[in-house]
């Protein structure tokens, strides 16, 4: 390695943007980001349809654990945001349950509601070495289980809970004591401010995306576009791009998914290729309809863990800025941003997929009457979430220390594969710290193995 290592980093997402600025913030200038697509943002840049309509890749809801973050957000975008309270609901048969569902029974049917508590009281509460399918049953007893966490996590997961592992669980799903579930249940109270993001912001224009189009915009000519890595070599230090090209590199920064890293290292052990076998993932379908009527719901968001629609959430997108609809004419036209999932446990034609979307915003009460619809677009999103399943972690242990004795750094939602570190703040987070292990080598303070 030479005085100024050059670093290379792969992929113009959150987490690769974020490195690369945090690089030059600490005067290391030797650096590139490689991005094979023609624009930043990866999972988080947005999208512009031939109609007017902006999108992004499913609901994203901008919150922050970390001030590194914050601080971003409030440089890049400063008053131009949005705020908004979240106003979120659970589809149940004919009605809406406040979210978090298990905290809000009282709006269920009779029935129904005594079947969660009941469930609740006997439940003995779970420990994170069960797996999810366990883990849910003995937190949240049967009713609560069969009538929503089963259903619902299906349908975002794509996965059977038989499989997963529930040790990422932490502050991602509501945990309800059934003393204050009961209370809630007799008293006729809500409860609904529960959770990290209760309170977002938006940006104003442009959709997710812009934050990161501005922030690569100030990272000028440090960001290649269209350079597709496709092979890695850790003993020469050089990747070759789909062009053919070599680009040498000191160390090397990945935030491609981290089973198609080990694809393309030449050299890399079998048991450690082996590993990458064992990552799962599901897809995404992002189907986004636009209505030709005014914006009146003043949800958020909503889940949807039964059968009236093939998606598992909906975002109320003209609600999160005017800019989303065409013209910023939100008395003239309105939007939802749906998510269908897919896996191999979890087929889901794409053929009609925007059709049975509309039908089911209608048959789900989204939205009424037949309104005109002006835009059905859809993104094909094939790596959603990083799947924790059981054989996850012991993947990672494999792969991970082998890819760091040969200096790289595989961060980031996919690159890290951690779902509980997969969010924005997070990226942007795992990628600040990858730069300062690099200039001044102190420990990550968010990944580690
Ligand atoms: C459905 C969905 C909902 C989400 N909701 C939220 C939310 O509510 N709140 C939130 O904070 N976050 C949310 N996220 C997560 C958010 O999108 C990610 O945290 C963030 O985009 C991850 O950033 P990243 O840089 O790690 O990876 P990515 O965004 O995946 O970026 C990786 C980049 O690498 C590039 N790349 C890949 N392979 C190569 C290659 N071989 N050569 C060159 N470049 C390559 C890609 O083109 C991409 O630009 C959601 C994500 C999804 C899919």
């Amino acid at each position: 390695m030479t005085d100024t290592p050059r670093v290379v980093i792969i992929g113009a997402g959150p987490c690769g943007l974020a490195c690369g600025r945090e690089l030059s913030a600490l005067g290391h200038d030797n650096w590139t980001i490689l991005e094979r697509s023609s624009i930043a943002g990866g999972l988080a840049s947005s999208i512009f349809d031939t109609q007017g309509f902006t999108w992004d890749h499913g609901g994203h809801v901008v919150f922050s654990h970390y001030g590194e973050f914050d601080r971003l957000l409030s440089e890049i975008m400063g008053d131009d945001v949005l705020h908004h309270d979240r106003s979120s609901y659970v589809r149940f048969e004919d009605r809406w349950v406040p979210y978090p569902f298990q905290n809000n029974l009282r709006h269920l049917p009779p029935e129904v509601a005594h079947e969660c508590v009941l469930g609740l009281i006997e439940a003995q509460g779970g420990d994170p070495s069960m797996d999810f399918a366990k883990w849910m049953r003995v937190t949240f007893g049967e009713g609560i289980t069969r009538h929503f966490m089963e259903p619902y996590n299906f349908k975002v997961w794509a996965t059977p809970s038989e499989r997963m592992a529930s040790n990422w669980i932490a502050e991602r799903v509501s945990v309800v004591d059934y003393r204050r579930a009961l209370r809630n249940l007799i008293l006729n109270e809500d409860e609904i401010s529960w959770g990290p993001n209760n309170t977002f912001v938006f940006p104003a224009t442009g959709g997710t995306g812009e934050i990161y189009r501005r922030l690569a915009l100030r990272l000028g000519d440090h960001i290649r576009f269209g350079c597709d890595v496709v092979e890695v070599d850790p003993v020469a230090r050089q990747l070759r791009l789909g062009d053919g090209r070599l680009e040498p590199y000191d160390t090397l920064v990945s935030t491609m998914p981290l089973d198609r890293l080990v694809q393309r290292l030449q050299g890399c052990p079998e048991k450690a290729r082996a590993a990458a076998g064992d990552l799962e993932h599901n897809g995404v379908y992002m189907v986004g309809i636009g209505y030709a009527a005014p914006l009146q719901d003043d949800k958020s968001w909503m889940y949807f863990p039964q059968r009236h629609a093939p998606f598992y959430r909906a975002t109320n997108f003209a609600k999160y800025s005017p800019d989303n609809v065409p013209g910023g004419e939100v008395d003239r036209y309105c939007s939802y941003m749906t998510e269908t999932s897919y896996s191999p446990h979890k087929p889901e034609p794409r053929a009609g997929l925007e059709d049975r979307v509309e039908a089911g915003l209608r048959a789900s009460g989204v939205i009424g009457g037949r309104p005109e619809v002006v835009s059905a677009h859809l993104v094909d999103i094939p790596y959603a979430y990083p799947v924790p399943t059981l054989k996850r972690d012991g993947a990672l242990n494999t792969i991970q220390p082998w890819l760091m004795e040969h200096d790289i750094l595989s961060r980031g939602r996919f690159g890290a594969w951690r779902y509980e570190m997969a969010n924005m703040d997070h990226s942007v987070k795992m990628g600040v710290d990858a730069a300062r292990r690099i200039v001044e080598r102190t420990p990550e303070e968010l990944w580690s193995l």
